[in-house]
């Protein structure tokens, strides 16, 4: 078991591997404990917890959470990483996937795996952010909380009020899901190789319902996505764009739905896309 893993240690242990570090998979690495402690910290991980991560790397988050976590399983894309792993995680309570977390079946996952309650943690790979973070919220899991270490705008714009230029249909559909919280800030000069960008953590926390009652979801998410399709036109003409209507319809729409006709729809929040979507549908 290698007790303590310097950044010196860390990359000598990657060179003795042959591994070099791949751009397209979104690998910059953190190895300062004290930063691996404060996101363990911001998701309050403790001896109960169960934890899923993406993309352990080299195995430097993984190893800071499973001394405080029941167990950690971690899914790594890159086979290069393995035999890596293997060293840095020995002696851990950390089992490691080798898989593209986009295509895992999730659910098989979660039967094998994991147990109701656990939690997400990851320094996420930032070209494929979002859709990890969709895939998890549309999952249906019993997660508790999904705390991910991504690019600051892609935070900000997940915590984001209605009105605000963050504001989006990322937000809607994270803040849908979950209550969003912003965390730790990491400069670039944390990690290695640096990345351009500036990093936040942040904690998602599964809501025990959706944030706002729907009858038809799908109906719900394709009003949403119409109304920040073209951000300078009004919520009425990307209704009307995207649902085929009439202005005459669309107008009566809005009326029925208590909602301003001029209004852009980064001015309206999830209650507002729920009542169009409640009108539409005829309940
Ligand atoms: N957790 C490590 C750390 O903090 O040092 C590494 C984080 S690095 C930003 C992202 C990791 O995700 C890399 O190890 C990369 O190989 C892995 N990765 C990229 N795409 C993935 C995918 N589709 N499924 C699983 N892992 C992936």
């Amino acid at each position: 078991m290698i007790e303590k893993l310097s950044g010196q240690e860390l990359k000598q242990l990657l060179q003795k591997h042959g591994f070099g570090f791949s751009k397209s998979l979104g690998q910059n690495f953190l190895c300062d404990e004290r930063i691996l402690g404060m996101i363990a910290d911001d998701a309050a991980i403790g001896p109960e917890d169960t934890v899923l991560e993406i993309g352990p790397g080299a195995g430097t988050l993984t190893r800071v959470m499973a001394r405080r976590a029941k167990k950690v399983v971690a899914v790594e894309i890159d086979r290069t990483l393995l035999p890596v792993l293997a060293e840095t995680l020995d002696g851990f309570n950390a089992e490691v996937i080798n898989a593209d977390f986009l295509q895992l079946d999730t659910d098989e996952l979660y039967r094998l795996r994991l147990c109701p309650g656990f939690k997400l943690v990851a320094n996420l790979p930032y070209y494929i952010t979002t859709p990890i973070i969709m895939k998890l919220l549309e999952s249906g899991l019993p997660y508790k909380s999904l705390t991910v270490l991504v690019q600051r705008e892609v935070a900000q714009r997940m915590a984001a009020q209605p009105g605000t230029p963050e504001y989006g249909s990322l937000t809607c559909a994270v803040q849908y899901y979950c209550t969003a919280r912003l965390q730790s800030r990491l400069p670039a000069s944390c990690f290695f190789p640096p990345p351009k960008v500036e990093s936040r953590v942040i904690t998602l926390t599964r809501r025990d319902r959706p944030a706002v009652d729907v009858p038809d979801e799908k109906l719900f998410f394709d009003i949403m996505h119409a109304a920040f399709a073209m951000r300078r036109k009004t919520f009425a003409n990307n209704l009307m764009t995207a649902f085929s209507l009439s202005r005459p319809d669309a107008m009566s729409l809005l009326e029925r739905a208590g909602i301003d006709p001029g209004i852009r729809g980064e001015k309206l929040s999830a209650e507002d896309f729920a009542r169009v979507c409640r009108c539409m549908c005829g309940t």
